[in-house]
């Protein structure tokens, strides 16, 4: 790494040190070779294009699927005083932007993959210098993700007409199969790969039993007072619950899903972008495209799809490397209706979404480190306990369950395989009432087998089988034998179960932690005052306050309290251009402080 990138990183940047495969990623952009980095998201991708798009001769082509992305990528840009435009249908100053694009006064040049298929566009690339090709969401290209653009397959005969100029293709996506169709659709050799760890430290993720939604997300809204985002599985359970959490806590809340009018989800993402405290209540319509560092908690109100599903949706928060929750809760009959629908998709996949949701099942289920779970499913080898999941904070008490399950499921079969929850818990409990006596359940080898201190499990026990698909719904509410129940009757399999040790806390240690100096220090004046400042200044310049500093900036300078510009110019996040535009500013509240 030479000294000339670290100067410029500091520079644009106001950083320090690159993080993680930054440095590597960035030493093969200017040696001109072609990479595909993948990385998680909010490990710093767009600075590896950016800052090289800023030393070398030339502009930075930058493909990128959607407008609203490159809208937010041009404004972190441009705030760092790099030379940007957008040219997009919705762009008016497109005539502004080719002129100066074909005079070399363009760092970065944002377009959407349309246009690499329109004749004239190569014909403008021939006209002027070109120093890379980058391609954002580059899985986009492969019909192996999941979001397959047939536009992003004429990046390559493009791409092919300018072979001196290097390539750079960026995805969050892990899976390996899609990787090896990246190269080869972008035309990238297998050498020029390079794959960040998957893991995302600030973020604590816990999964609970959702016994109360309301309540549990009321919970978590006053332990993270910044922006969020609840999932919900329906258009109408988004609309329910949006209400009632407004309500609930008087914060800001919208909703969002793919039922709204187009200029109503504009606006309400619009507001959420540039809120500093708003909840936006949404299905999974709502996530590509959002860009905000500064999300402090994603919640899932139901079950996701799957866990790669998951850890993309929940990769939303904490990308500024701030502390933030992820939070899933779950039910029995959330896996109950996915394992239904199983019965309704094609046979030929009907197995790959089984091995998924049994995949989510263990996750929910187990006792163990929830982030060395994920991690392993994504080919890491992680360590045993990451002490920052609900399972590792407050290790729950993990059981054999295995007999219990195993008069569980045969008070099931023995009932005939029709009665809910509650009618087996009686028998089990050999509590008599009249449809058990009716039926002759008394009189079955399985009534009142389950003694007295087990009764607290069996509700938990019977939601961890239904997750796991030994039980299975009937079409009437009833319970009936599934999976791989029989082998957990003939004790071929065993059955663990994890028992949280005290159910509801996700943030609050971070209260804790707050006096490390980790999480914004509530009530510091100097703190508070920054903020303000920034949100004026935000509004103002119609921008979003993390546009103009992160809050881990505005915390660096309310502890080392710089008293003049090259001081404050030394603050991580204070680059050359904010120094200049925001730094007296700054420096006269921190005066007054
Ligand atoms: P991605 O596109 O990979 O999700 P971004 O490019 O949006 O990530 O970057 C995530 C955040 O990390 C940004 O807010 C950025 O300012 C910050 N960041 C990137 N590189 C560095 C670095 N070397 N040092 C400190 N912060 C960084
Ligand atoms: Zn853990």
């Amino acid at each position: 790494m030479t000294s000339a990138l670290l100067d410029q990183l500091h520079a644009t940047f106001g950083f320090s040190a690159f993080r993680g495969v930054q440095d590597q990623v960035v030493d093969r952009v200017m040696a001109g070779q072609s990479t595909l980095a993948v990385m998680p998201t909010g490990a710093g991708k767009s600075l590896t294009y950016q800052l090289p798009s800023v030393m070398l001769a030339g502009t930075c082509v930058v493909i990128s699927p959607l407008i609203a992305l490159m809208h937010d990528q041009l404004r972190s840009a441009t705030a760092n005083g790099i030379r940007a435009a957008t040219l997009t249908s919705v762009d008016l100053d497109r005539e502004v932007t080719i002129e100066r694009f074909r005079a070399g006064e363009l760092d970065l040049l944002y377009v959407a993959p349309e246009r690499a298929s329109q004749g004239h566009f190569r014909e403008l690339l021939a006209a002027a210098q070109l120093c890379l090709f980058a391609i954002d969401e580059a899985h986009c290209v492969s019909e192996w993700g999941h979001d397959f653009r047939p536009d992003y397959r004429a990046l390559r005969p493009l791409m092919d007409a300018f072979p001196q100029v290097p390539r750079l293709a960026l995805t969050a996506t892990a899976d390996a199969q899609t990787r090896a169709d990246v190269l080869a659709q972008l035309g990238i050799a297998e050498d020029g790969l390079i794959v960040a760890g998957f893991d995302r430290p600030n973020i604590r993720y816990a999964i609970r039993h959702r016994d109360n939604p309301v309540r549990q997300l009321t919970t978590l809204m006053a332990e993270q007072p910044g922006p969020g985002i609840v999932y919900a599985p329906t258009r109408k359970k988004v609309e329910d619950l949006a209400d009632k959490l407004a309500k609930a806590t008087g914060r800001p809340v919208l909703p969002y899903h793919a039922g709204l009018p187009p200029e109503v989800r504009a606006a309400n993402q619009a507001r959420f972008v540039g809120s500093e405290d708003m909840v936006m209540v949404a299905t999974v319509a709502f996530g590509m495209g959002i860009d905000k560092p500064d999300v402090r908690f994603v919640a899932h109100a139901g079950i996701p799809k799957s866990i790669e599903g998951y850890y993309q949706e929940t990769g939303r928060a904490g990308r500024d490397g701030d502390p933030a929750t992820a939070l899933m809760l779950w039910a029995a009959d959330d896996f109950a209706r996915a394992r239904h629908r199983l019965g309704e998709v094609d046979p030929a996949r009907r197995e790959g979404e089984r091995t998924r949701l049994d995949a989510l099942a263990a996750l929910v289920e187990t006792g163990g480190c929830r982030r060395a779970l994920l991690l392993r499913h994504f080919g890491e080898d992680p360590p045993q306990r990451c002490g920052n999941c609900d399972n590792c904070l407050d290790a729950p008490g993990i059981r054999d369950a295995t007999q219990l399950a195993q008069k569980f499921l045969s008070a099931v079969y023995r009932t005939g395989q029709s009665f809910g929850y509650g009618h087996i818990e009686k028998v089990l409990l050999g509590q008599s009432d009249e449809r058990v006596v009716q039926r002759g359940h008394d009189q079955l080898s399985v009534f009142g087998i389950v003694p007295a201190e087990d009764a607290p499990l069996l509700r938990a026990l019977a939601r961890a089988l239904q997750a796991r698909g030994s039980l299975l719904p009937t079409e009437h509410g009833g319970l009936m034998l599934g999976g791989d129940a029989r082998a957990v009757l003939k004790g071929e399999a065993e059955v663990m179960l994890a028992i949280a040790a005290k159910p509801e806390r996700t943030a609050r240690r971070s209260r804790r932690e707050r006096v490390g100096g980790a999480v914004n220090p509530i009530g510091d004046a100097l703190f508070d005052a920054l903020r303000t400042l920034r949100r004026d200044l935000a509004q103002e310049a119609g921008l979003p306050p993390y546009v103009i500093f992160h809050d881990a900036t505005l915390r660096e300078m309310a502890t080392l309290r710089p008293a003049s510009l090259s001081a404050l110019g030394e603050i991580t996040g204070v680059g050359t251009r904010k120094l200049e535009a925001y730094g007296d500013a700054f420096l006269r509240v921190i005066r007054e402080h």
